[in-house]
């Protein structure tokens, strides 16, 4: 049994604490929010690795897990159906996802508002102190503490989230409130429109309390708009107040103003089913988009993991996967090798390609989707070729071209 410390108690580091527990380890994780992370989360799309996670976790999946939908639509600006693709999957919700995980967690060994500030290793221990003053030591550190991983700041300084040129508007309305004609036509599926340079997409979701029956479940969507750097992302990331969040904008802090604007644009360029889902979605966030490629994800005694170590751009739908995978991967080589440098450094062999991977993949479906702008045609036939592709390769399981290393087709 080893003694480790996990960073991070979102799905990530939950995934690996989980998991290392039931290994028999003595697992301490450091999360540095107090309370519940709830409430902010969104759609996640599963695939099959997800359910593995989950069962290696100790967790049992059942169709309670989300909703499912069999086929996805691509919709014009006049509501049309632009084209379709069987494609069963089942859509989840971060929020789901965390209280499974959260819940089969013990309360005492999942400690809240413990802000790691400093992190030091030698050759038996890793030492970490949080803000509070605590300290505490370990054989091993698993750090899963995001895109803006204190960790990763010291061990690798130089790995730092690059803004992709885009932002996503995102929410869940709730099905109740829509029209039958957007959920005849739109709510069951998987569904897109692309407007020149932009992506829509969205799925249904639970509702509150996990509620899966008709009637009670939400649509979950994700508008992809181009936003430079130094104007428009600034402007976006400003409250009402004037108070600018350079590292992202608490959703309720979205301003009233931006919120209006994009509901405007949204009846001159989408599908009017979007429009109306944007229209009646309470509390629209934004998310800004970046990519995370690390060089190195192990260090010694640490290890970074999930979003600290990589992030795909959302187009992928893997961020959650991606963790669990990795969170299975780091006790598969310590279960081998021991609480060991050896078993982390076989860990890095294992991941670091196929997380550079994902994010290539998720950069070629960025620039796909930003290339319809500059390049892309808007006849009709065009339209549908792009609506097939966009189908076919948005959020799909990509394990087997991981595996095959083929995750960017070789004409990118
Ligand atoms: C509240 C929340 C809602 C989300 N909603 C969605 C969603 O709807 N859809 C989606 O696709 N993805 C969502 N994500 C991202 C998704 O959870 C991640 O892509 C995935 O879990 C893998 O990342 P992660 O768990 O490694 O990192 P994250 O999910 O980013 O979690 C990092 C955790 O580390 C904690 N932390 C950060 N710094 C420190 C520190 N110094 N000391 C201690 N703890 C620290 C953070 O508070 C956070 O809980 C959400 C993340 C969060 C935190």
């Amino acid at each position: 049994m080893a003694k480790i410390l996990v960073i991070g108690g979102s799905l990530g580091g939950l995934f690996a604490a989980n998991i290392l527990l039931r290994e028999g380890h003595d697992v301490t994780l450091l999360e540095k929010a107090i309370g519940s992370l709830d409430g902010r989360g969104a759609g996640i799309v599963t695939h099959d690795a997800l359910a593995d996670a989950l069962s290696e976790a100790g967790i049992q999946v059942d169709n309670s897990l989300g909703v499912a939908v069999s086929k996805r639509v691509t919709l014009g600006i006049d509501g049309e159906n632009l084209g379709e693709m069987q494609l069963p999957q089942i859509l989840t919700s971060w929020s789901r996802l965390y209280h499974l995980l959260k819940e089969n967690f013990p309360n005492e060994r999942y400690l809240q508002g413990k802000n790691v500030k400093v992190v030091t290793q030698d050759s038996n221990s890793v030492q970490v102190s949080c803000e509070d003053g605590s300290t505490y030591q370990a054989e091993l550190l698993i750090a899963s503490d995001g895109i803006r991983s204190t960790v990763r700041s010291q061990v690798a300084p130089n790995i730092q989230p690059k803004y992709a040129g885009y932002i996503a508007w995102r929410g869940v309305c709730d099905e109740s409130n829509l029209s039958n004609y957007t959920l005849e036509t739109l709510f069951n599926y998987f569904g897109f429109c692309l407007p020149n340079g932009e992506q829509m997409l969205g799925y249904p979701v639970a509702g509150p309390g996990n509620d899966t029956r008709p009637g009670k479940r939400r649509y979950n969507f994700v508008w992809y708009r181009p936003a430079s750097e130094e104007d428009e992302l600034v402007k976006l990331l400003t409250d009402a107040d004037g108070h600018y969040y350079p590292t992202g904008i608490p959703p309720l802090k979205v301003s009233w103003k931006h919120i209006a604007e994009m509901r405007t644009v949204a009846r001159d360029i989408l599908a009017p089913q979007y429009a109306e889902i944007l229209e009646k979605t309470p509390s629209p966030f934004l998310q800004t988009i970046y990519d995370v490629c690390s060089e190195q994800i192990v260090f010694g005694r640490i290890a970074l993991m999930g979003d600290a170590a990589f992030v795909g751009r959302p187009h992928v739908g893997m961020g959650v996967t991606k963790a669990g995978d990795e969170a299975m991967a780091i006790a598969r080589h310590i279960a081998t090798l021991g609480p060991t440098p050896e078993a982390l450094e076989a860990y890095s062999k294992e991941r670091l390609k196929l997380g550079q991977q994902v994010v290539a993949r998720a950069q070629y479906l960025g620039r796909y989707m930003q290339a319809q702008g500059s390049k892309g045609s808007r006849d009709s036939n065009s339209l549908r070729r792009n609506a097939d592709t966009v189908m076919a390769e948005t959020a799909i399981d990509i394990s087997t071209l991981l595996v095959a290393g083929k995750a960017v087709p070789e004409s990118h």
